[in-house]
C-alpha cells in the first residue's frame, strides 16, 4: 500500500513549494494537480472553447490526452505527447482552470489519473480536493493557507522572477475571485477535509511548514 500525504489549501498558500520539498527528503514522487488541471485549460484555450460553455467544455475535454511523467525528480505534464510544463503557470491559463476545474467531466478525468499515481507510488499530492475526494484515506492530510494579501503578493514575486509583467492589486483580486470560485462550485469545493491539520503560513518560513508537515508524518 502506497503512503499519502495530500495538501489542499488556496492559490498562493505555498503548497507546491511545500510539497516539492517534502516530497525530496521523503523520496516520494510529487503530483501537482494543479499542472493537470492547468494543462486541460490549455487545451481548450487552444482550442477556442468558451469558458462559459460547460457542454463544449465537457465533450472538448475529452479528447485531451494528459499524462504525467518525471525529469529529474520534477513532474512533466504532456498534452497529447507535447511536454506543455514550461506554458501552465500563466494568469490566462489560471483563469480558465479555475473555470474548466469546475466541470464534473473534467474532474472524474483527472481525478482517475490522479488516483491512478497515488495507487503505485508514494506521493505528496497538492490541490483542491485532494484530503476530501481523490485520497480520502489519505495517511496526513495538511490544509495549508495564508492571507490573501500575503498570497498575492507570493505570486507577484513568481511571476516577476519570471520575467512576466504583472500588477499586484490585479493579482489580488483574481485571487479572490479564484478563491471564490473554488471555494463555491458545486463540485469538489475547496475546503478543510474533517481529519486535515490546518497550517496558516502566512507567518511562517518555508522550513518551518516542512518541519511541521515532517513532524505530522514521523508521529
Ligand atoms: O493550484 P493551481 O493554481 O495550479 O490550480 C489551478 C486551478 O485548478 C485552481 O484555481 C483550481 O480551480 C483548480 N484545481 C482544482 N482541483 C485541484 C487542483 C486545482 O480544482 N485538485
Amino acid at each position: 500500500m502506497s503512503y499519502q500525504i495530500a495538501i489542499d489549501g488556496p492559490a498562493g498558500a505555498g503548497k507546491s513549494t511545500i510539497a516539492k520539498e517534502i516530497a525530496k527528503r521523503l523520496g516520494f514522487i510529487y503530483v501537482d494537480t494543479g499542472a493537470m488541471y492547468r494543462a486541460m485549460a490549455l487545451y481548450l484555450l487552444r482550442k477556442e472553447i468558451p469558458m462559459d460553455d460547460s457542454g463544449k467544455i465537457s465533450d472538448a475535454s475529452q479528447a485531451a490526452d494528459i499524462t504525467i511523467a518525471y525529469k529529474d525528480g520534477l513532474q512533466q505534464v504532456l498534452l497529447d505527447g507535447e511536454n506543455v510544463t514550461g506554458l501552465l503557470r500563466t494568469e490566462e491559463v489560471g483563469n480558465m482552470a479555475s473555470v474548466s476545474s469546475a466541470n464534473p467531466d473534467v474532474r472524474k478525468k483527472l481525478v482517475e489519473l490522479q488516483q491512478e499515481l497515488a495507487g503505485r507510488e508514494n506521493v505528496v499530492m497538492d490541490g483542491r480536493d485532494i484530503g476530501t475526494c481523490v485520497l480520502p484515506a489519505a495517511d496526513v492530510k495538511i490544509y495549508l493557507t495564508a492571507s490573501v494579501g500575503c498570497r498575492a503578493k507570493r505570486r507577484f514575486d513568481e511571476l516577476t522572477a519570471k520575467g512576466e509583467a504583472c500588477d499586484l492589486a490585479v493579482i489580488e483580486a483574481d485571487i479572490a475571485k479564484r478563491d471564490h470560485q473554488d471555494m463555491t462550485r458545486e463540485h469538489s469545493p475547496l475546503r478543510q477535509a474533517e481529519d486535515a491539520v490546518l497550517l496558516d503560513s502566512s507567518e511562517l518560513t518555508i522550513q518551518e511548514v516542512v518541519e511541521k508537515i515532517l513532524a505530522l508524518v514521523k508521529r
